[in-house]
């Protein structure tokens, strides 16, 4: 007659609501957390990408098949900084915080990036879709647009515009 059982969240043990990330049993408290985390990776690693490049070598960048391999490997390269950083502007943030919600909010965020300590393939996963335009499979490293719209930051394809991503409030970390 019950219902059966709900998966528990890998992250933090609490019964999983709904399957937020395909295959991944992570709950929607730490889904939201993570997408902070994954906005924030991922705005720094494009921009870190993009950095010195004149707009007019974009189209000479994605024509090079060598780039495209190179991207994996590239999503992975600052993890290890990515988390370090992290943990210690969480741990800063914290400390200074006095409201209840936002106190909890970074004790989530907390384990969250314990969990990525350990399951840094999670980063992989996350990007296997991402670092490539799916429309026109342009190398985002190279080819993005970073627009705010209110409390939105949405990430497009510089070559054909397909939005690739949007991110409410990135920033909250
Ligand atoms: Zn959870
Ligand atoms: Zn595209």
């Amino acid at each position: 007659m019950a219902n059966p059982p709900l998966q528990k969240c890998d992250i933090c043990g609490e019964p999983q609501d709904t399957q937020n990330y395909e295959g991944k049993n992570i709950c929607t408290i730490c889904y939201d957390v993570m997408e902070d985390i994954m906005a924030d990776y991922f705005l720094k690693v494009i921009e870190s990408g993009n950095r010195n490049r004149p707009e007019h070598l974009y189209v000479k960048y994605i024509e090079s098949n060598i780039k495209f391999m190179s991207d994996k490997s590239r999503i992975m390269e600052k993890v290890p900084q990515h988390l370090k950083t992290t943990e210690k502007r969480l741990l800063f943030n914290l400390s200074y915080e006095n409201l209840t919600s936002r106190k909890r909010f970074y004790e989530y965020a907390l384990k969250v990036l314990e969990w990525l300590k350990n399951n840094q393939w999670f980063y992989k996963y996350y990007f296997k879709n991402i670092y490539r335009c799916p429309k026109c499979g342009a190398s985002l490293f190279d080819n993005y647009v970073k627009e705010t719209k209110g409390e939105w930051v949405i990430i497009s394809c510089a070559v054909c515009n397909n939005v690739v991503r949007k991110y409410y409030k990135p920033e909250i970390l």
